[in-house]
């Protein structure tokens, strides 16, 4: 199949790193996502799945090699380029990370006041995507009041309500029973199926074995393994 160059919102070409110890996080790592692909990151813990996210939002930058995400030029970007480089993705973390002291509707506003949305918009978007996860109800409550399911759908829910056209999870179903998990893992298909490109890493062997999407499999910083239709590859 052919592809325009402008398909891709991921592009890695020879990227390497190094941390300052001596540890070599990645090596050699070459890589395109098209725009609305599902992709699964994979591998044992160690493996270099953390910092390949890391560069994607140049919290990282590599020591060698090309990295394109959204348009951006990681390794060559401007410094007050950087928020909106992170403003054009969506991230989602194990543990949530909501701020304690807001409800969840000022949780989700609070991604589009950093960008200054008109006061109307935010209202109308933030009452959408808390219906795209399914907590219109809640938006009155606090984290603390939520269950650990239910946060992490808020946090689906900030992540997606500027829409970005990548979303970046990180083993977002970690510290979920494998019924919740599976209710986040429909919210990210419905969103993939709107046309949203996502990029996960996880552990999850039975929702990696059962969503049959391309995996990238990472070992000792190198990708070992990059199928469509793929599985999660070895026993846990
Ligand atoms: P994973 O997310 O797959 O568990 P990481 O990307 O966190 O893997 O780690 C890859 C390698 O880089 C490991 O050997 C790890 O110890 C090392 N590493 C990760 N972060 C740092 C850091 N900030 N400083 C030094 N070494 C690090």
């Amino acid at each position: 199949m052919q592809h325009k160059a402008t398909d891709r919102i991921i592009f890695m070409h020879n990227v390497a790193k190094t941390y300052e110890n001596g540890a070599i996080a990645l090596k050699n790592i070459n890589v395109s996502i098209r725009k609305g692909e599902f992709v699964f990151l994979v591998g044992s813990s160690g493996a270099g799945k953390s910092t390949f996210i890391k560069m994607l939002l140049r919290e990282v930058v590599p020591d060698e090699g090309n990295i394109f995400v959204n348009g951006y030029n990681i390794m060559e970007m401007n410094h007050r380029d950087i928020p909106y480089l992170r403003r054009s993705l969506g991230v989602i973390f194990q543990d949530y990370r909501l701020l304690p002291n807001k409800t969840i509707y000022e949780n989700v506003a609070f991604a589009m006041q950093v960008i200054e949305a008109p006061r109307r918009t935010i209202l109308r978007s933030v009452n959408s995507v808390l219906d795209v996860v399914g907590l219109r109800d809640k938006y009155k409550c606090f984290p603390n009041q939520l269950s650990g399911g239910e946060q992490q759908r808020v946090a689906i829910a900030r992540a997606i309500v500027n829409k970005p056209s990548l979303v970046i999870a990180d083993e977002p179903t970690g510290n979920l029973d494998p019924e919740t998990s599976w209710g986040i893992m429909d919210i990210f298909h419905r969103i993939n199926r709107l046309g949203t490109t996502i990029v996960m890493a996880t552990h999850d062997k039975g929702i990696v074995d059962t969503m049959k999407k391309r995996v990238i499999a990472i070992e000792n910083g190198t990708i070992v393994r990059d199928e469509y239709n793929g599985g999660y590859g070895y026993e846990t």
